[in-house]
C-alpha cells in the first residue's frame, strides 16, 4: 500500500520563492529556486501532492515545467541542491545551525531550531523577508508554528550543553530578533 503524502503551499511557506532574493536564485542556476524546490519534493516517494497558488499567471510556468517529474533527482539536480547547503555553510560558518533539535525543549517555549533557520536563510542567501513573514508568526501560529519570538530567552542556559555544535545560542537568538522582528503576523489558517 502506498501511503499519500500531501504538502501545502511550499513554495511560499518554504521560502516565499515566488520572490526569491537575487543571492538564492543565483545559487539554484540552471533551476528556478521553484524547480529545484518542486523536484526536491516530489522525488520523494513519501510525497504525492502539492498543493501551491499563484499571484500571477507565469508564477505557474515554474511549477508546471516541473509537474510530471517525480523519478529520482539527476546528478545535476543533486549538485545543485549540494551547492546549495555548501554555500549555506560557508556563509554562516561556525554560527551555522544544523537544525537538529538537540536543544530542546527550551522552558520559555523558544523554537531555537526553527529561529536559527530562519538566520541561517537570511544569512546565506538574503531571505530577510521570508525570515521576517515567518518570525513574527511565532506566538501567533498555534501548534502549526509553537514557539515564542527569540527575545523571551532568559540566558538560562539549557540548551547549551545540548548543542553539539557548541553555538553561542542566546547570542544567536538576541542577533536574530534584531534582524526579522517587526509586526506581528497572524496565521490564515486552521
Ligand atoms: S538560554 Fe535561552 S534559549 Fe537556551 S534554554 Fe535558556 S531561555 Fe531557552
Ligand atoms: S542543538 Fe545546536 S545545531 Fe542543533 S538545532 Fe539546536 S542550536 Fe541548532
Amino acid at each position: 500500500m502506498r501511503c499519500v503524502g500531501i504538502l501545502t503551499n511550499p513554495t511560499d511557506k518554504g521560502g516565499q520563492l515566488h520572490i526569491a532574493p537575487e543571492k538564492l536564485r543565483q545559487t539554484t542556476t540552471p533551476y528556478t529556486p521553484i524547480e529545484i524546490n518542486q523536484r526536491f519534493l516530489l522525488s520523494d516517494p513519501a510525497i504525492t501532492t502539492l498543493t501551491v497558488g499563484a499571484g500571477k499567471p507565469e508564477e505557474w510556468d515554474a511549477h508546471l515545467r516541473m509537474a510530471d517529474r517525480v523519478e529520482p533527482l539527476t546528478p545535476e539536480e543533486q549538485a545543485t541542491l549540494q551547492r546549495m547547503d555548501d554555500t549555506m555553510k560557508r556563509e554562516l560558518g561556525n554560527t551555522y545551525c544544523s537544525y537538529c533539535f538537540e536543544c530542546l525543549p527550551c522552558p520559555e517555549d523558544i523554537h531555537i531550531p526553527e529561529v536559527l533557520r530562519l538566520r541561517n536563510m537570511a544569512k546565506a542567501f538574503d531571505m530577510v523577508e521570508f525570515g521576517k513573514f515567518r518570525y513574527n508568526l511565532f506566538g501567533n501560529g498555534g501548534h502549526w508554528f509553537p514557539g515564542v519570538q527569540a527575545d523571551a530567552c532568559t540566558d538560562c542556559g539549557d540548551c547549551l550543553p545540548r548543542c553539539p555544535l557548541k553555538l553561542d545560542i542566546p547570542a544567536l537568538l538576541r542577533e536574530t530578533h534584531e534582524m526579522l522582528t517587526g509586526e506581528p503576523v497572524k496565521r490564515l489558517w486552521r
